[in-house]
């Protein structure tokens, strides 16, 4: 993808073992589907599966930077593509909605929008938006703005976050026809992988969203840590080999449901799939070129025609 002489380069991918240590000092992190800033760091919402448990005291959001030098060093990124690179910001380390940070995120917003820079831009959350919000949301001139609503449907005592909220948000976004796309994930074996909690989602997703990305649980020894304390037996996730059978297992189930339900709603397990699909270009990490590894079949047929003929039925995967 070609802007000018700038050229955007795929995303590498993150570390096999996630915590709380990484990027840890780093203005901009190149994460695996977009490059983010994050202006506060923190998160009271408690999920025991967070892998930045450790980072700052969760309790309470802290601010680390200064939104508008946050934004600058973003620009001045060498990875950044004016119009192209993905964007987001407190996403990964606090949620982009919590009350103490919702200001940064809006002041980052209006701070791009101005430059009138295109980029497309990510948030991602577990609360909700206001009725104002979503209408200035929508009416940016340049941004192109795409929500990633977390909905799982963990226990409480996994992911304390009411869901009803969430799926308010999910409407009000569609309503506004503000892209969405939900994150059914960590998927944990036996927690939220009944076919029926696996149709919810998917009926969901189809009815107001654009996708839904799917996910595993990804274990390290902080996560397990948290789980342990919240008395989950966690086992059988140990090990890469176990790791990847239960994610394959996962997979299976939810193409099954799919199918079964006669389900149309695009179906990833990348999230720059699901951006692509919104963007309407090629995946940008070129993910196609491992079909077998990357894509499922619930990719839809003109998607994997704008990604490349090479992604045929026959190499996708069919969990
Ligand atoms: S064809 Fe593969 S890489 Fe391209 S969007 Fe679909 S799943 Fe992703």
């Amino acid at each position: 993808m070609n802007i000018g002489t700038k050229v955007m380069k795929p995303f590498t991918n993150e570390y096999d073992e996630r915590n709380s240590k990484m990027f840890e000092g780093q203005l901009v992190e190149h994460l695996t589907s977009w490059l983010t800033i994050n202006p506060y760091k923190g998160c009271s919402l408690g999920c025991s599966y967070c892998f930045r448990v450790r980072w700052y005291p969760s309790s309470k959001p802290k601010k680390v930077h200064n939104t508008q030098e946050a934004v600058e060093a973003l620009i001045q990124h060498p990875d950044f593509v004016p119009n192209e690179t993905p964007l987001s910001i407190n996403n990964s380390s606090t949620d982009c909605l919590l009350p103490e940070v919702k200001h940064s995120t809006f002041e980052a917003i209006q701070a791009l929008d101005s430059k009138c820079l295109a980029n497309p831009f990510v948030l991602i959350t577990k609360l909700h938006f206001d009725e104002d919000e979503i209408r200035y949301l929508s009416q940016l001139k340049y941004l192109k703005i795409i929500i990633f609503v977390s909905l799982s449907f963990l226990p409480r005592h996994i992911e304390p976050t009411l869901n009803n909220h969430r799926i308010k948000t999910i409407k009000m976004l569609s309503h506004a026809k503000i892209p969405c796309v939900i994150y059914y994930r960590p998927i944990i074996m036996t927690l939220n992988d009944s076919d029926s909690t696996i149709k919810k989602v998917l009926t969901i997703g189809q009815r107001y969203c654009e996708a839904v990305c799917i996910g595993p649980l990804k274990m390290s020894t902080e996560i397990s840590e948290q789980l342990n304390i919240r008395g989950i037996n966690i086992e059988a996730y140990h090990g890469a080999n176990n790791a990847n059978l239960i994610a394959h297992e996962i997979e299976s189930k939810i193409l099954e449901v799919h199918k079964k339900y006669d389900l149309h709603v695009p179906v990833f397990k990348h999230s720059s799939c699901a951006l692509s699909l919104i963007l309407k270009s090629p995946n940008y990490n070129f993910l196609f070129k491992n079909p077998q590894r990357n894509c499922l079949v619930t990719c839809p047929e003109v998607q994997r025609k704008i990604c490349q003929p090479l992604t045929s039925k026959r190499k996708m995967s069919h969990g």
